[in-house]
């Protein structure tokens, strides 16, 4: 192995940064708080051969209960700040989007309204394409800066290949930072519809569970009949059905909950027997929202 970068951790433990709370430990974690710290860590990453693999805010991340047999990080420091410039905010990949979202109502800016209710980063967000009554990443994002093992580069949204929850960023490519251009607005409008979205979405989602968010996609086939994942699991008798430590939400048939003792091999049970259900009782696959990280066994899901 060539000398390893300053700070970095081994068998550190994963499942505390994400927010279904299961899997196991990475061999190597670090938190960068700098593009060139970031750069170094892939440049030994890819020296040594080892995966990498980011954790924004663990918000749609299943970790292998076996762990991750590489580095993996968080990216921390600068790499996780927000600053105005002009009618812009510029974030750090590692910024949280509910938080560029309340800044971006205290400067003045309307745009990001809908990153309120993300529980991710604006790297997780970037990577997922993740968006939220209505309102479209793509639409206001300016530019990201990716990096690799060579060094960052700057992309565009038309460069990102952005689909319903993807993206083309391949593995090793991390999003050290995005710009945002917004609007100007009155603070106290943009505040009303934060708080206003906030309290719609507690309406509907369960709160303070352990859970990764939606399962899996709102499927694309006629045979749905534009019904979501949610509503397909449901009528399908998902609700509150249980493996092991997980269940499918009570509240929302599409979000799993980690009743404390889950694994992930329990919830990757769990979503078998729910992709199973849906097939049999509505004749719809769906697909996996979820991101996985480590050799997580997946054969059960497409049995
Ligand atoms: C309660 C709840 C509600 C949710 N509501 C929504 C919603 O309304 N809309 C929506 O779209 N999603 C929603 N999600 C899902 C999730 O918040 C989003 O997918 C979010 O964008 C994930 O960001 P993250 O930072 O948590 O990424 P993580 O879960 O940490 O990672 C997800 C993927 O992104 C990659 N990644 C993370 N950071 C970077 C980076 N800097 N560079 C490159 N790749 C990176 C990871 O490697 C992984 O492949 C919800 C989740 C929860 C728990």
């Amino acid at each position: 192995m060539s000398i390893a970068p300053e700070g970095i951790e081994r068998e550190y433990p994963l499942a505390r940064l994400t927010t279904v709370r299961t899997g196991g430990h990475a061999d190597l974690f670090a938190r960068p708080s700098s593009a060139g710290e970031l750069v170094e860590l892939l440049r030994f990453a890819e020296a040594d051969a080892l995966e990498v693999g980011v954790v924004g805010s663990g918000s749609n991340l299943l970790v292998a209960d076996e762990g991750f047999r590489g580095l993996a990080m968080k990216l921390d420091g600068a790499l996780a700040q927000t600053e105005r410039d002009g009618d812009h905010l510029l974030c750090g990949g590692g910024a949280r989007l509910p938080q560029a979202a309340a800044r971006a109502a205290r400067e003045g800016l309307t745009g990001l309204e809908f990153g309120v209710n993300i529980p991710g980063t604006v790297g997780g967000a970037v990577r997922m394409n993740a968006n939220a009554y209505g309102g479209d990443l793509a639409r206001v994002l300016d530019w990201v800066d990716v990096a690799t093992a060579q060094g960052a580069e700057r992309r565009g949204p038309d460069q990102l290949g952005f689909a319903y929850r993807r993206s083309n960023l391949a593995q090793g490519e991390v999003v050290a930072g995005a710009s945002f251009a917004l609007a100007p607005a009155d603070p106290t409008d943009v505040k009303a519809t934060l708080a206003d979205m906030r309290s719609k979405r507690r309406a509907v989602q369960p709160s303070g569970i352990k859970t990764f968010g939606s399962t899996f996609k709102n499927p694309d086939d006629p045979r749905a009949e534009g019904r979501s994942a949610g509503v397909l699991l449901d009528e399908a008798g998902c609700r509150g059905l249980q493996v092991g430590g997980a269940r499918f939400s009570d509240k929302h048939a599409n979000f799993v909950e980690n009743g404390g003792e889950a694994t992930t091999a329990d919830v990757i049970a769990l979503m078998a027997e729910g992709r199973r259900r849906v097939r049999e009782h509505a004749g719809v696959e769906l697909e996996p929202e979820v991101q996985l990280l480590g050799r997580v066994d997946t054969s059960e899901l497409w049995a």
